[in-house]
C-alpha cells in the first residue's frame, strides 16, 4: 500500500518540487532511493535541488549527483519524471565576484539545470555570506535569471526553533546570537531582490517563514506577479496556519496558482526497514502537509499539536499539487553530458588540489568514486 491508499489522501497527480539528496551513498542507491520514494508518496515528477555547500556538509559535487540521478530517471519511455535546480558555489573571499556568479548559472543551465537552488538566507549561511541577500555583487545574476524567465527555489529565514515566530526576533543561545540576522531583517533583504527584478520567477522555500504573517504573504503576492511560495515544512508554519485559519485557506484559494507543493524529503531511507510513513524525513513531512491541504477536522501532530487544517477544493489541490509546477519549469531540460563530465573532472582537480573543500573528510573516498563513477557515465 502506498501512502496516498493509505491515509486517504487524494489521487491527484503530484510534482514534488523540493527533494535533496544529502547523504553520501553509492550512486546505484542514490537514484534507487529517489525513485522508491516517487513510488511510495505518489509523484509523477520530483525536482532535484542540489545544496553544494551546508554548514555541516561541503558535498562540491552535489550537482553532478543530481543531474546523475536525472539522467538515470528519465528514460526514453518516461523523459519527464525529474528536474534538478543547480546550487552555486561561494569561496568566501575575493574570488566571488558578479561575473563568477553568473558565469555559475550559465554553465549550470547549459549542463541541463532546469532551474536554480539558492540557500544563502539561512541564517547562519547569510552570516557566513557577510554580504546582504540583495548585494549589488549578485545583480547580474539575477538580471540574467529574470531576463531568461529561469525559475529559482531560495530558502530564506528559519524555522520556530531559532526565532520567536510571532516578533521575528532571534531566540538567543544554541544557534543565534546577534552577529545573525534577525527575520524581519531577511525579509527586507529578500524583497530587495524582487524590487531590483519586480519579474523574477522566484517562489520562496517554506513559505518565507511569513506562517504567522499572513497579510504580509499576500501583500508580497500581490506586490510581484511571478512570486511564488513553496509548502515544505518548516512545521511551524503550519502552526501559523492554524492561528490563522480563516485568513490562510483564503489565500490559498485566491493565489491557488501561486503556490507549488514540497517535501523537503531527501535519500535517507528505503532498501532498510525503516517505515517511511513515520520517518522524520519523509512521511512526518509530507503526511504534515497533505493533512494540512486536504483534510477538514483539527489533528493531533506529534511535532506541532493541535493543527486545523485548511480542507482545499480540488480545484486549487490540482494546481498546487501538480499544474503551477509545469507552468513554473516547463518539462526537464535535455542534459548535456559531455559538459557535465567535464564540470566533474574541474571539480575533482579542485578537491585534489584543495581549492575546494569536502567535508566531514571521511567522506571524501566515497565522494570521489563517486566522481570517477560520474566521469564514465557521462562522457559515455
Ligand atoms: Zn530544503
Amino acid at each position: 500500500m502506498n501512502n496516498i491508499e493509505k491515509n486517504g489522501y487524494g489521487k491527484f497527480p503530484t510534482v514534488d518540487c523540493h527533494l535533496h539528496i544529502l547523504r553520501p551513498e553509492e550512486m546505484e542507491i542514490i537514484a534507487r532511493s529517489v525513485e522508491n520514494a516517487m513510488e511510495y508518496f505518489c509523484f509523477e515528477r520530483v525536482n532535484l535541488c542540489a545544496l553544494v555547500q551546508m554548514m555541516t556538509r561541503y558535498d562540491p559535487f552535489n550537482n553532478a549527483r543530481c543531474f546523475y540521478v536525472k539522467s538515470r530517471l528519465n528514460t526514453v519511455e518516461n523523459p519527464n519524471r525529474c528536474y534538478v535546480f543547480a546550487n552555486l558555489w561561494h569561496h568566501y573571499d575575493e574570488r566571488d565576484t558578479a561575473e563568477g556568479y553568473l558565469q555559475q548559472v550559465k554553465d549550470l543551465m547549459a549542463m541541463g539545470a532546469d532551474g536554480i537552488k539558492l540557500l544563502d538566507g539561512k541564517p547562519e549561511y547569510r552570516k557566513k555570506l557577510a554580504r546582504p541577500l540583495d548585494d549589488p555583487i549578485f545583480d547580474p545574476m539575477f538580471a540574467y535569471l529574470e531576463k531568461e524567465g529561469i525559475p529559482i527555489l531560495y530558502h530564506v529565514g528559519d524555522p520556530g526553533d531559532k526565532w520567536d515566530a510571532e516578533a521575528g526576533t532571534r531566540k538567543y543561545g544554541e544557534f543565534l546570537d546577534d552577529t545573525h540576522p534577525t527575520l524581519p531583517q531577511l525579509w527586507d533583504e529578500a524583497e530587495g531582490i524582487l524590487k531590483k527584478f519586480p519579474k523574477l520567477r522566484l517562489c520562496w522555500a517554506h513559505f518565507l517563514f511569513l506562517g504567522f504573517k499572513p497579510e504580509k504573504a499576500k501583500a508580497l503576492l500581490d506586490r510581484y506577479e511571478n512570486m511564488m511560495f513553496d509548502t515544505t515544512p518548516g512545521g511551524e508554519m503550519f502552526v501559523g496556519f492554524t492561528t490563522y485559519p480563516q485568513e490562510w485557506r483564503q489565500i490559498f484559494i485566491d493565489y491557488a496558482d501561486r503556490i507549488l507543493y514540497g517535501s523537503d524529503t531527501y535519500n535517507t531511507w528505503l532498501d532498510n526497514n525503516e517505515d517511511p510513513e513515520t520517518h522524520q524525513i519523509g512521511g512526518i513531512r509530507i503526511n504534515q502537509c497533505r493533512r494540512m491541504l486536504e483534510w477538514n477536522e483539527p489533528f493531533e501532530d506529534p511535532f506541532f499539536g493541535k493543527l486545523q487544517p485548511m480542507h482545499l477544493p480540488q480545484a486549487a489541490l490540482e494546481k498546487i499539487y501538480y499544474k503551477n509546477f509545469l507552468r513554473f519549469a516547463g518539462d526537464p531540460r535535455p542534459l548535456n553530458h559531455e559538459r557535465i563530465a567535464q564540470m566533474v573532472r574541474e571539480v575533482r582537480a579542485e578537491v585534489k588540489g584543495g581549492t575546494k573543500d569536502i567535508y566531514p573528510e571521511k567522506d571524501r573516498d566515497l565522494y570521489l568514486a563517486n566522481a570517477n563513477q560520474m566521469i564514465y557515465y557521462f562522457q559515455k
